[in-house]
């Protein structure tokens, strides 16, 4: 149960970090932050990410990419270029890394307007810190583990951020329907976005990529939504284009 509890509270916070900071935030800048709020959701993010904590800025520039070459040659992640899953991610996290490193030189559209904390990346992005918070998953499991299967969870922890990465990637460019007739070849997975959180509303998403709404129809429900309304209310973000209706 502990166990169970665990992995729910990881996978979910992880996910919020990405959705509502990473993406939302840093990627899109739906929403502004004063700089209190920006460097305190960076370390949320990188905590609730831990042994697979992402850098904002290559994350950005990797997703606004993605948004320019959608689906195309150029686009970091679509499926359609890939047999399986395991090789896009793989094909991403080079070009992730070659950002990451300098290596790779994004084109200028990419650039500027997200968060850069250096001395946060230099912590998280150590191996050490990395290999500490695998340590620390593998500790919780050995106190509260009471089947052997549930050790098979771990390495979903040590890899949280890429896997969410994958589905989100391969199930939002392949499975579900389409609200708009997009150039792309991005999809609504409705059926499991409750495991993502919004996410899977790609086609949604990518039809208007500042809405910080990612549902479209009134059916369909994006649950980051409301904590971003809330965040707004209480001051602690401000939406940039609310929505009228
Ligand atoms: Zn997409
Ligand atoms: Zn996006």
């Amino acid at each position: 149960m502990i166990i169970l509890l665990f992995f729910i509270l990881h996978w979910y916070l992880s996910l919020f970090g990405q959705t509502f900071y990473l993406h939302r935030y840093a990627a899109h800048k739906m929403f502004t932050m004063n700089k209190f709020w920006e460097k305190f959701f960076y370390i949320f993010s990188w905590v609730a990410q831990g042994s697979s904590y992402l850098n904002a800025r290559a994350y950005a520039i990797l997703h606004r990419m993605h948004h320019a070459y959608s689906d195309t040659e150029q686009d970091p992640h679509t499926p359609h270029f890939f047999k399986e899953v395991f090789s896009m991610m793989v094909h991403t996290g080079r070009i992730y890394n070659g950002l990451l490193k300098g290596t790779i030189k994004p084109d200028e559209q990419f650039e500027n307007n997200y968060p850069v904390y250096p001395k946060i990346d230099r912590i998280g992005d150590n191996w050490m810190v990395r290999i500490a918070f695998a340590l620390a998953y593998i500790a919780f499991y050995i106190v509260f583990a009471n089947h052997w299967w549930m050790f098979l969870l771990l390495p979903i922890h040590f890899l949280m951020g890429p896997v969410h990465g994958a589905i989100v990637n391969w199930a939002g460019h392949k499975y579900g329907y389409r609200n708009f007739d997009e150039p792309d070849k991005s999809r609504n997975t409705f059926a499991i976005d409750f495991l993502l959180l919004g996410e899977l509303f790609q086609n949604n998403h990518h039809h208007n990529g500042m809405r910080p709404n990612f549902a479209a129809k009134w059916w369909e429900i994006d649950p980051v939504y409301p904590i971003i309304l809330l965040f707004d209310k209480l001051h602690i973000i401000k939406i940039v284009k609310p929505e009228t209706a």
